[in-house]
């Protein structure tokens, strides 16, 4: 398992060296037989995470409503 500051990822390694990076909130797999490790760094940045995205929109909601209702 592998921590980023983006998000959780799941790294493995095909045995031609290889690697594949799979996304652990939305397990959508984002990089498969990549040459190098640094490629996998780029992909994980560049991951729109449907999961992420949703619980950003919910978090936004709630913080209008807890505007509205102090208004
Ligand atoms: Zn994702």
């Amino acid at each position: 398992m592998f921590f980023h500051s983006m998000g959780m990822y799941s790294r493995t390694q095909n045995e031609n060296g290889s690697y594949n990076s799979r996304c652990l909130d939305c397990f959508m797999t984002i990089a498969s037989c990549v040459e190098a490790e640094k490629e996998l760094d780029v992909r994980e940045a560049h991951h729109m995470c449907p999961e992420k995205a949703l619980a950003q929109l919910l978090a936004m909601d709630r913080a209008a409503a807890a505007h509205a209702a102090r208004n």
